[in-house]
């Protein structure tokens, strides 16, 4: 799908007397993208048009990236496949979502009880995150880049309030992923419904909770109008997105324009964090100051100590069942634990130094 444009007429016209590199400098590339999300998707969809004009400009137009959105691939969850097959050379989406297919990716979105932004982010690019999202990809023939992150995502939203384990017995919720089956082990009936249909499923009580993303993304889908209780997040504390991309497709580009990509793929991954950080504080002053019904909710002390020992069970036996899930699960572990060390004495002692103060 690759569209390597003919070198124009004047410059096949010099072309006998220009170096290879020059030709190859003068040639032009665009990389297809298919990306999960639906046209004009919100905070998602910007990262990637971000993305593609940082690296039409860096490349003075000898890189373009052509997005698809989700209408029309029509395959949403079908990025990894269409990727791996060369059908698009690159695809933006979330690497959990490939779990059923590849058990390994599961670790490279965000996980229960895990690390946070800046702690991920450092063990992405620092910790060697980043040569083990590679080894899990490789064999798939793509590579795999951080893609944006949400920040912490809030845990969701409930009709009814939670305050003991005993309520979340038979509790339909749409929740996925890892933290998915973490619920489902203290008794939750977790499912997975597409955004366009959640509200009325909650409406209509097909469901009794519903957990999205934050502040900005779920004020559009409105569930502050039909549900109270807007639960504080531990399931998905640093969801990132991921950018894959075609080997074959990338192994065509020059050097340079790879480096291109790999400066505007980081770029545009720290952007979608601070825009989320941006759009959740506007939505949520926006939720406090219309919809006071909603009130802000921490799960009890043995929801949690039970949610914590099931996750925990859950990654040994994942660890149990892969060599590869046993290496990611040390490594973020390890790292968790250093870098959250760290991260008590500074931004949390700050936090609760003003939290003091204010
Ligand atoms: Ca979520």
């Amino acid at each position: 799908m690759k569209i390597r444009s003919v070198l124009s007429a004047a410059v096949l016209a010099v072309a006998t007397t220009v170096s290879a590199t020059q030709a190859l400098a003068q040639e032009r590339f665009t990389l297809r993208l298919a990306e999960t999300w639906g046209p004009n998707f919100p905070i998602f969809g910007d990262t990637t048009k971000r993305f593609a004009e940082n690296v039409e400009k860096m490349s003075d137009g000898r890189l373009r990236i052509r997005i698809d959105s989700a209408n029309k691939h029509k395959a949403p969850l079908g990025v990894f496949d269409m990727v791996k097959a060369g059908q698009y050379d690159m695809g933006h989406s979330a690497s959990y979502y490939w779990k059923g297919k590849v058990p390994e990716t599961l670790f490279f979105t965000s996980m229960p009880f895990g690390m946070i932004a800046t702690e991920q982010y450092a063990w992405f690019y620092h910790g060697g995150g980043m040569e083990l999202m590679q080894e899990v990809y490789e064999p798939h023939n793509m590579l795999s880049f951080p893609g944006g992150n949400t920040g912490v995502q809030m845990g969701g939203w409930f009709r009814k309030e939670i305050n003991s384990l005993e309520d979340l017995q038979g509790l339909k919720m749409r929740i996925p992923g890892f933290a998915g089956e973490v619920f489902a082990e203290v008794g939750v009936n977790p499912t997975n419904i597409a955004p366009g249909e959640l509200y009325t499923a909650l409406e209509r009580n097909t469901i009794d909770a519903v957990e999205w993303v934050g502040p900005a993304l779920d004020l559009r889908l409105g569930f502050q109008q039909i549900a109270d209780y807007y639960y504080t997040g531990w399931h998905e504390p640093a969801t990132e997105l991921q950018f894959l991309i075609n080997k074959d497709s990338w192994e065509e580009l020059p050097a340079d324009l790879q480096e291109i990509m790999r400066v505007a793929m980081r770029a545009s991954a720290y952007d979608m964090l601070i825009q989320s950080q941006h759009a959740n504080a506007e939505a949520w002053a926006s939720i406090k100051e219309e919809y006071p019904n909603v009130q802000i909710k921490q799960f009890p002390d043995d929801v949690f100590d039970a949610m914590y020992a099931a996750n925990k069970k859950l990654l040994d036996e994942a660890a149990a069942e892969s060599d590869m899930a046993a290496k990611i699960i040390k490594s973020q572990e390890e790292y968790k634990e250093k870098s959250r060390a760290y991260t008590d004495i500074s931004e949390r002692a700050y936090l609760n130094t003003m939290a003091e103060v204010e």
